[in-house]
This record gives structure tokens, C-alpha cells and sequence, in this order.
């Protein structure tokens, strides 16, 4: 950042008092520009053993496939934010949503979590950020089309628990990009 968004002056990278790394600090009002990662929270909604994947319209990965996912706004629940971002991109409806996967993100400072969910209804069409959406069963899930490592990987670990019958919460770090399926 260059500018102290309460004051407008200009902002200096260094390690405050008690601190132990660079942070921005304004060079007029003393503000401490904190930044720290965003969250993305999604839904693998689920109906009739199908997936619901979305085919995006915006970028970056115009054209991919994705699961519904989103960065999360202020004052809502992760639950309510990966509920909210199903809603805008594929207009379906999801309920009793469990904490599937976990992902830290540390080259891009982002945090993605998916929720299991069950759709409401086999009702669902394409939200604005989206081209196409699709009830998919596994033979038909565009591998090579997907827009996100963390889409690929939640979807190759819910194929996998689905066949042995439970879903343990899945945690990982990816420390550097890795390829989208
Ligand atoms: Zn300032």
C-alpha cells in the first residue's frame, strides 16, 4: 500500500515497537496497516449424488469450472458466506453444511474452505458470475477444466471419502502453486 486509508498520507514499511515484522505505518497519523490473509469459503453443494459445479464468467479462470466459492464479507459466519456465494452463483439453496476441507494458502495469503452441503432442491441456474451451471456426477466432472487447486482437491477427496463411506475433515497447506485437478 502507498496511502494511510484513515489519513491519506503516505505509508513506510517498518517493524513496529514489540513487533517482530514490517508492517505499513503511516507517516502522519502513526496508524498501523495490519494485513492479513482473506478467507474464501464455498459449498460442494450435493444432490441426488451429484456435484454442483459452476462454469465461471469472470476472471481470473474465466471459463473454468469451479465449486461455488467466495472471499467472505464482514459480519457474517463462514457458513453463511460459503451459503451466500452457492446463492449468487448457481441460485441454489444448501443446508446442513459441514466443514469439509481446509487449505492455508501461504504464497497468496488466502485461506479456502468448502463445506459439505446438501441442496434444498434439484433447483439451481447460473448466478451473474457465472456462464453455466451443472448437477454433475463423477464421470463427468471436467478434470482438466477446473479453475483452482483447491476445487480439484476437495473434489478428488470427496470422491474418494463418498466410496469409503465417511468425510474426516481434510487440512492442508499448499506452499506454492500447484496444478488446478
Ligand atoms: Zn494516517
Amino acid at each position: 500500500m502507498k496511502f494511510c486509508s484513515d489519513c491519506g498520507a503516505t505509508v513506510g514499511l517498518n517493524i513496529p515497537e514489540g513487533d517482530n515484522r514490517p508492517r505499513y505505518i503511516c507517516t502522519r497519523c502513526d496508524m498501523i496497516h495490519y494485513q492479513n490473509p482473506k478467507i474464501v469459503a464455498g459449498c460442494i453443494p450435493v444432490y441426488d449424488n451429484r456435484i454442483l459445479l459452476c462454469k465461471r464468467a469472470i476472471e481470473p479462470r474465466y471459463g473454468y469450472w469451479t465449486l461455488p466459492a467466495g472471499f467472505m464479507e464482514n459480519g457474517e459466519s463462514c457458513e453463511e458466506g460459503a451459503a451466500r456465494e452457492t446463492e449468487e452463483e448457481a441460485c441454489a439453496q444448501v443446508e446442513n453444511l459441514r466443514l469439509y476441507t481446509l487449505f492455508s494458502l501461504p504464497h497468496i495469503d488466502q485461506v479456502h474452505l468448502f463445506y459439505l452441503a446438501d441442496m434444498t432442491t434439484e433447483h439451481f441456474a447460473p448466478g451473474s458470475e457465472s456462464l453455466m451451471t451443472q448437477l454433475l456426477p463423477e464421470a463427468e466432472i471436467p478434470w482438466d477444466e477446473l479453475a483452482f487447486p483447491t476445487i480439484g482437491r476437495t473434489l478428488r477427496y470427496y470422491f474418494a471419502d463418498r466410496q469409503a463411506g465417511h468425510f474426516p475433515v481434510r487440512s492442508e497447506a499448499l506452499l506454492r502453486p500447484v496444478r488446478a485437478n
